[in-house]
């Protein structure tokens, strides 16, 4: 009866409301319905992203797999190669944890709108040491699905530095630090560029799609930018650089056409590097709110930046989606123990 009373007084106080408050009103009861149906489907869809091509092992990637039952509500399946068994978030972010989904919805969504790892654990009540590792087991997986990536037609390169950093590698666990340590965040102190850079390579086309790799410590060379994009980069594509010389050795080995900016130049005809030059800028805005960021987990980062720029026209509440389903659809061990001693990841 309560339920009734409570929904007549709520009719009596909507019939109140004026036009721009019902389409508030209208729009906060669709997000709540989005909202449900998309808990509702999410372990399948869960399954069909992972599983698009059939069923596959995650532990020796053979298609000779059966079902094999449910735990606690999930559907199980036997690998008949490997004889191991696992279910649809074995070896994906969401695998072995003790959180709800819905943790895991609001620790992404925390996660597109920049939260510290502080906030984001506030917000879904777990500690910062758990905050940390959600956010990296999220980011794994995000790295893999998101791979290098492909290039092609007109594409703008460049690269840009990000200072070395040893953050989080702990004295008591017998690291020893390879130089005096700098403030967080602050500025290295050798002029110009030197190995305390890590060099982020770029490379973005006109349909932005985006290549956003830590290659390697100081200036890059031209090796290092074929051994980078060789695969990476169309073979008919033109592209624009500023005049540093490794991109001439490289444009040549890969005979690509290659359009140089001159220093004090805008642009070349019709051809310019404004685009990864505005990438660049805005990564750096990003990247500030983390205050320095491990040089071992700058991959991650990249990562997470460049998934941000490629799914950035659907609403919120869709990349939230979006960035678990990402975070499942590889094949990756996110257990704690492949944290430790961990090494920066250059390609
Ligand atoms: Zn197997």
């Amino acid at each position: 009866m309560s339920d009734r009373v409570s929904v007549r007084s709520l009719k009596a106080e909507i019939a109140n409301l004026n036009n721009s408050q019902l389409e508030q009103l209208f729009n906060y009861i669709g997000e709540m319905l989005t909202v449900s149906s998309f808990r509702a489907n999410l372990n399948k869809d869960f399954r069909e992203s992972r599983f698009s091509k059939g069923e596959v092992c995650p532990h020796c990637q053979s298609t000779y797999v059966v079902k094999n039952g449910n735990l606690n509500g999930k559907q199980r399946y036997l690998c008949r190669d490997c004889k191991k068994s696992f279910n649809d978030l074995t070896k994906s972010a969401l695998s072995c944890t003790k959180l709800p989904i819905d943790a895991w919805l609001t620790y992404a969504q925390g996660m597109i709108l920049g939260l510290s790892i502080r906030e984001n654990a506030e917000k879904i009540g777990v500690c910062v040491k758990t905050s940390f590792y959600m956010r990296h087991k999220i980011l794994d997986c995000i790295r893999v699905f998101m791979g290098t990536g492909f290039v092609d037609g007109v594409v703008e390169m460049d690269e840009c530095f990000i200072p070395e950093s040893y953050k989080g590698n702990h004295k008591k666990s017998g690291f020893v630090m390879p130089r005096p340590s700098r403030k967080r965040g602050k500025q290295v102190k050798k002029r110009g560029i030197s190995n305390e850079q890590i060099c982020i390579v770029t490379a973005i086309d006109r349909n932005n799609n985006i290549i956003l790799e830590p290659i390697c410590k100081g200036r890059v060379t031209s090796d290092a930018l074929e051994a980078l994009y060789k695969e990476h980069v169309d073979s008919e594509c033109i592209i624009c650089t500023d005049s540093h010389k490794s991109y001439i050795q490289f444009a040549k080995d890969l005979e690509l056409d290659h359009k140089r900016i001159m220093r004090g130049r805008y642009k070349n005809g019709i051809y310019h590097i404004n685009h990864v030059n505005s990438l660049h800028s805005n990564l750096k805005v990003w990247m500030y709110r983390f205050k320095g960021v491990a040089t071992k987990f700058l991959s991650n980062y990249m990562a997470w930046y460049k998934w941000l720029q490629s799914f950035n026209d659907e609403k919120e509440l869709i990349r939230t989606k979006n960035m678990l389903i990402h975070s499942v659809v590889p094949f990756v061990d996110t257990r704690i123990c492949s944290y430790h001693g961990r090494e920066a990841v250059f390609i």
